[in-house]
């Protein structure tokens, strides 16, 4: 395509609607018509980005190959679409001014005033378009966080409305609000979209298309009003119906033509259909899963609906392929015990014993991690998980009984999980962990091995401590087997006790990689295990 297309997404009345659903969900159906489609996400905060963010203020933190601690629907867009995103695909505004203050000391603005327009709407505006122009994609979506009318979203709606501007039909903007349902009277309301529509409008954007999300049905009628009320053509109004699944999304925007709308819209040929072939085979198996898998999730997060987010879809995925409905049972780990853990970890088929950071909770995961080993249940442990379970065999097996990793014991003796040679002399925590995607070579004798079916993998990291390879031959003496290692640096990046029926640990998070066509090959390994009598 000789010029690239942008769609913009923006959200009114409520924040969690979907807008990452919708993105992804409009990026797949272009995708499935053959264009090379993809996302990014602004965040109108100013942190430079969620990595100094706890999970209480901002769900998971989602990683990208090439390093960057992104928001979670990057996640979403990565599922979805099985593309990769990079550090260029999510945004803040604390990036945002850190880039025109960098310039401005460096005196690029010759002398010039730095005001938000035009520096700060120019500095955005080069941010969407570095996408199009450097990468070349047919289609740019752009998602902006937060909900229209927040002071913090200003600058960003007063890009958009300059580059639909400026590129007139090569533009478009998808609004996405809500229509609340009052029990009482028994009726939908759509006087909050209209007003949503309004704030919009009076920053000079005048959406394209809407898509109207609520839980009832919307009829015709009501979808007439709000075209009327909104200067939106009928056609252009969509609506989005609570789902079973989010993958069922993209299916029900391409039964209201949502694709055609756009590509019309955009001055693009509309006809012929995008090829959702692969992606209704993996609803079918979903939907005829009858047998449960249940699954514990072991972590201190666990009243968090998005903290663990993306361990959640490649559990989800993979007991799709594996023919299962996946139950999950969150297992606080700050009140597990050895009194209790019977009860709450022997009718499951698996436990998952998650990533996290600092002392809170640990000792609940070092209960799951010995209970499982000694009770053989499949166990799946990521990044501090695998530590957990390191620990554990170092205090129960090695006879270690005071091992510890540094990060919960600066004084341990037996600092069988020690910090990074090159992690001692950073004083900065902002991007400063071993991030993003290293190699790592399989031992070709290893259950891992016959998940991945190959010796040369790359995953994804965010740590700063590492496995202590002076105690890797008692490890291994004892059992516990390292077999997964990087080969630039000696980094042991998995464990596994053989003898087990599947007791595997990984130091990367192999969770950022699983997508709904191209499902986890350890995560379906995992299920497998936990399946089989
Ligand atoms: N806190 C551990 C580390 O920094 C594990 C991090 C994680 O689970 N992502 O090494």
């Amino acid at each position: 395509m000789a010029e690239t297309k942008y769609i913009f997404v923006t959200g009114g009345v409520a924040s969690s609607l979907g807008k990452g659903i919708i993105s992804s969900s409009i990026g797949k159906l272009l995708q499935a018509r053959g264009y090379n489609v993809t996302i990014q996400k602004f965040d109108p905060y100013i942190n430079i980005d969620p990595g100094t963010l706890n999970p209480y203020e901002h769900g998971e933190c989602y990683v990208t190959v090439d390093g960057h601690e992104a928001d979670l629907d990057l996640g979403h867009y990565e599922r979805f679409l099985g593309i990769q995103t990079t550090k260029a695909n999510n945004i803040t505004t604390g990036r945002i001014y850190k880039s025109v203050i960098d310039k401005e000391r460096r005196g690029d603005y010759l002398g010039k005033t730095i005001q938000i327009i035009p520096h700060i709407t120019d500095e955005i505006k080069r941010n969407v378009k570095l996408l199009g122009n450097k990468y070349k994609f047919d289609f740019v979506i752009t998602e902006i966080g937060g909900t229209v009318g927040d002071i913090e979203s200003l600058p960003y709606l007063e890009s958009i409305r300059q580059l639909k501007w400026e590129l007139g039909r090569n533009a478009l903007c998808v609004h996405l609000t809500y229509v609340p349902f009052l029990a009482a009277a028994k009726e939908l309301k759509t006087k909050p979209t209209q007003h949503s529509v309004k704030e919009l409008q009076s920053v000079g954007i005048q959406p394209d298309i809407l898509v109207l999300r609520s839980e009832h049905d919307l009829n015709a009628n009501l979808r007439k009003k709000v075209a009327l009320f909104c200067n939106v053509d009928e056609k252009a109004v969509v609506q989005s119906v609570d789902m079973p699944t989010i993958y069922e999304v993209p299916l029900r925007m391409y039964e209201q033509e949502l694709d055609k709308t756009i590509l019309t819209k955009m001055g693009l040929p509309a006809e012929g259909k995008p090829n959702l072939d692969s992606w209704k085979k993996f609803l079918e198996l979903r939907y005829s899963a009858v047998e449960e898998v249940k699954i514990a999730l072991v972590g201190k997060y666990v009243e968090l609906q998005d903290a663990y987010k993306s361990i959640l879809e490649s559990l989800s995925q993979a007991a799709t392929y594996n023919h299962r409905k996946l139950k999950i049972e969150y297992v606080n780990s700050e009140y597990l015990t050895d009194q209790n853990v019977d009860e709450k970890l022997s009718h499951v088929d698996g436990v998952m014993i998650c990533p996290g950071f600092g002392q809170r909770g640990i000792e609940g995961k070092f209960v799951a991690a010995k209970y499982t080993r000694t009770h053989n249940k499949p166990t799946f442990g990521i990044c501090l998980g695998m530590q957990c379970m390191a620990i554990e065999f170092a205090r129960n097996v090695l006879g270690y009984a005071d091992a510890n990793s540094r990060e919960m014991d600066e004084k341990t003796p037996h600092n069988v999980i020690d910090i990074m040679e090159e992690q001692k002399s950073v004083t900065n925590m902002g991007g400063t962990m071993r991030l993003g995607a290293y190699e790592c070579v399989l031992d070709q004798q290893s259950k891992t091995f016959e998940a991945y079916h190959k010796t040369h993998i790359q995953e994804r990291h965010r740590h700063r401590y590492e496995f202590n390879n002076l105690y890797k031959a008692e490890y291994e003496k004892a059992g516990m087997k390292c077999v997964g290692i990087n080969p630039e640096s000696d980094l042991v990046e998995i464990i596994e006790i053989p003898g087990l029926k599947w007791y595997i640990g990984t130091q990367f998070h192999p969770e950022y990689s699983s997508t709904v066509l191209n499902p986890h090959p350890l995560f379906l390994s995992f299920i497998k295990a936990a399946i089989s009598k």
